[in-house]
This record gives structure tokens, C-alpha cells and sequence, in this order.
């Protein structure tokens, strides 16, 4: 089993990843609550496949469960729908030393993170990652939020859980189009890391070669995940390199209006910058080429022909969350040594559309 310890101001828990380990989700969640109330929040997907298992194993071990569904997407990344998941935890008469299990990707996550970081000012929160993106990436760092006004993330707060458990046998019926969009993380991860890892990520280019390598994969995306989070909680400049590609990838996102998963965008968003920044000097050609080439390897989208550069700007701008702020720039000069640079947006919006 890979264990990684994560440690973040006061708090300490661990990331356990291994084949199976879903077989063994009660006694594992039993290690760090008492017995107590459990809601096992999922989509829709999630809980037909899974959902179940879960909640007979916590029954097992004493737990009261609950089950708590909700529709698959990104759409369901709403304050409407925080407001029902809370609301039903309240007629449940859940109080504030229960606990919430967010079994799924990285929406349920996100959701189901931000509500066990509210209700009632906070409850226990344990991760159980399903798709590749949250067990690369979203389940580990203690961000959750919701969307509003159109605007990706706008609600939302740091909150870490108590453990993550990360089965990587869950993958085998996850659709293929949505491993690949999770790969463009590990992509990112890897990229930012260089060294032994980002070797071994350059040669993925099957889906295949992805599953063979999903434990260590994991470990390292999370691993070195952990280490910039543990630096840097808050988006200081340290943790903002994991932010690389995505100020165009969540532009990218929102102008396709739900026809790109979050991972594809950022694939684009990551190709957009690299390569104009290697235009104007910042950034070597061949580290734009060979970033270029391993996302659309795998088969990551790396342009989005009617999303050219002013439209992402338009759309960046246009984000309240962006107004009157400024951008932190994150680039590779090298892969292993990424860079962030705070520019004003004007400066931002010359340089990028020069
Ligand atoms: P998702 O949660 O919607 O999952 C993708 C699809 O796969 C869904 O239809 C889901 O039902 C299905 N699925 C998940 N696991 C499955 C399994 N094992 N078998 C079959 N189907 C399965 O989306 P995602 O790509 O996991 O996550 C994207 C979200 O994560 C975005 O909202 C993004 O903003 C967020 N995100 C958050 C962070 C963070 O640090 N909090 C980081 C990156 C991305
Ligand atoms: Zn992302």
C-alpha cells in the first residue's frame, strides 16, 4: 500500500492508495471516527456502482449510514444543490460530530466537501476518490466550492479531510474519455515535477499503459500535490504553480459550455500559454513541443479551434472573480522549474495577444 502523509498548518492525515481497498472502506474509516452518523454523498454514476458496498461496509462497523445522491456533472456544482444536500442532513438530525464520506469524483468532491465544510460550521470529511482526476489531483489540498453566476469555483472554502482512500480497481468502469481528460492533471503534475516522473508520464500514449501505472501515478501526482500544499496552503506564490494552464483552461471551459471536461480544457489551456510564451522568449520551444506532444499523445484536445486566444482573454476578463486583479502567471522554463510571475491583467492581456 502507498501511504502519503499530508500535514497542513494544525492538521495531519494520510492518502492510503492500493487495489481493493474499497473491500475494506469500514474497517479503514473506523481507524478515525468513532461511531457516529455517516452520509455517503455520490452522483448518480457513482452510487449505482459503488454506493452500496460502502454503505454496507460502514454498517458493519457500527456506523449509522445514510445515502445521498445527486445528478451527475458539472452542473450539480450549485448552491441550490449544497442547500438540498445540507437540508437532507438536517432532517437526518445530523450534528456537527458526524461525518460525511464523498465517495466519486472530482464534482462529488468538491460538493460534498464544501457541505461538510458548512453545515453546522463543519463536520468530519473523508475523500474516496472514483475518477482519475480526483485520485491525481482534487481529493488531496482541501479546496471545495461550488459555481455561481457563471463563474467556475466562486463559492467555496479550504477545507481538509480526516483520510483519503484512493482505490485504483475503481477505474476499470470508468469511461475512457474521462480518464484521459484525468490524465491531463497527472500531465500537469508531472510536467511541474520534472525529474523520474515526468520521464515516465512522457511515454504514456494508451489508456492501457495509464491503468497498468495507476498506483504509482497516483502516488507521485499526490505526492508531490501534498508537498507544494504543505509549503503553502492559502495560493501563496508557492501552491499557485499548480494553478499552471489553468486561468485559460477554466476560460476554455466555460466558453464550451459543457462540451470539454475540466482535464480537456486545461489540456488546452496548458498548449495555449506554453506556446505563446515560447513566442515571445519566456519559454523554450521544444518544452512547449514536448508538453504539446504527450497531452495530445493520450489524446488530450490541445487546441479548441473557434476558442482562440482573445476569446479566453474576453472571458477571463469578463470573470468578477478577475476584475481588478491580478494574474499570476505560472510557466515552465524548464520542466521541473516552473515559474509564476504576478502580472496586472492589461499586461497579462498585451503579452498573451501581442
Ligand atoms: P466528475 O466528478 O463529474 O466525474 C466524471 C464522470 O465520471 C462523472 O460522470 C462520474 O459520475 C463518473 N465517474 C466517476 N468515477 C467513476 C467510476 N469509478 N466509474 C464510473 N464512472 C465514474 O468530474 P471529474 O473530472 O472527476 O472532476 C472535475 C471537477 O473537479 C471539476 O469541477 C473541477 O473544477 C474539479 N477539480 C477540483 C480540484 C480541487 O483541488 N478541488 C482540482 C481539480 C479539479
Ligand atoms: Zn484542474
Amino acid at each position: 500500500m502507498e501511504k502519503i502523509l499530508v500535514q497542513v498548518a494544525a492538521r495531519q492525515y494520510e492518502v492510503l492508495i492500493e487495489r481493493g481497498l474499497l473491500a475494506h472502506v469500514g474497517e479503514l474509516v473506523a481507524t478515525q471516527w468513532s461511531p457516529r452518523k455517516v452520509a455517503v454523498i455520490s452522483d448518480q454514476n457513482v452510487a449505482a456502482l459503488y454506493q452500496q458496498q460502502v454503505v454496507k461496509q460502514l454498517e458493519t462497523v457500527g456506523f449509522e449510514v445514510f445515502s445521498l445522491r445527486f445528478p451527475a456533472g458539472e452542473a450539480s456544482k450549485s448552491l441550490s444543490r449544497l442547500a438540498s444536500l445540507a437540508a437532507q442532513l438536517a432532517q437526518a438530525h445530523f450534528t456537527r460530530d458526524d461525518g460525511i464520506v464523498a465517495l466519486g469524483g472530482g464534482v462529488t468532491g468538491d460538493l460534498a466537501g464544501l457541505v461538510a465544510a458548512t453545515y453546522m460550521r463543519g463536520v468530519r470529511l473523508i475523500q474516496i476518490p472514483t475518477s482519475w482526476l480526483a485520485q491525481v489531483d482534487s481529493s488531496v489540498g482541501g479546496k471545495t466550492a461550488v459555481n455561481l453566476a457563471h463563474v467556475k469555483n466562486l463559492l467555496g472554502a479550504f477545507y481538509e479531510p480526516d483520510l483519503v482512500l484512493v482505490d485504483p480497481a475503481v477505474l476499470g468502469t470508468l469511461p475512457q474519455r474521462e480518464l484521459i481528460a484525468g490524465h491531463a492533471e497527472v500531465i500537469k503534475t508531472a510536467a511541474l515535477a520534472g525529474g523520474d516522473f515526468w520521464q515516465l508520464v512522457k511515454e504514456i500514449r494508451t489508456p492501457a499503459q495509464i491503468l497498468e501505472l495507476t498506483s504509482e501515478l497516483s502516488a507521485r501526482a499526490i505526492a508531490f500535490k501534498a508537498k507544494v500544499v504543505m509549503a503553502d496552503e492559502r495560493e501563496g506564490s508557492q501552491r499557485q504553480i499548480l494553478n499552471f494552464g489553468h486561468t485559460l483552461g477554466h476560460a476554455v471551459e466555460a466558453l464550451a459550455q459543457g462540451q470539454l471536461r475540466h482535464g480537456e480544457a486545461i489540456s488546452v489551456g496548458m498548449v495555449a500559454l506554453s506556446q505563446r510564451l515560447s513566442q515571445l522568449g519566456w519559454v523554450p520551444a521544444t518544452v512547449a513541443a514536448d508538453l504539446t506532444t504527450t497531452l495530445a499523445g493520450i489524446g488530450l484536445p490541445v487546441t479548441a479551434p473557434e476558442l482562440q486566444m482573445p476569446a479566453m482573454i474576453d472571458k477571463i476578463a469578463s470573470d468578477k472573480k478577475n476584475r481588478g486583479a491580478n494574474l499570476n502567471l505560472v510557466y515552465l522554463p524548464q520542466f521541473g522549474q516552473p515559474k509564476v510571475k504576478p502580472v496586472a491583467f492589461e499586461q497579462a492581456r498585451a503579452w498573451l495577444l501581442e
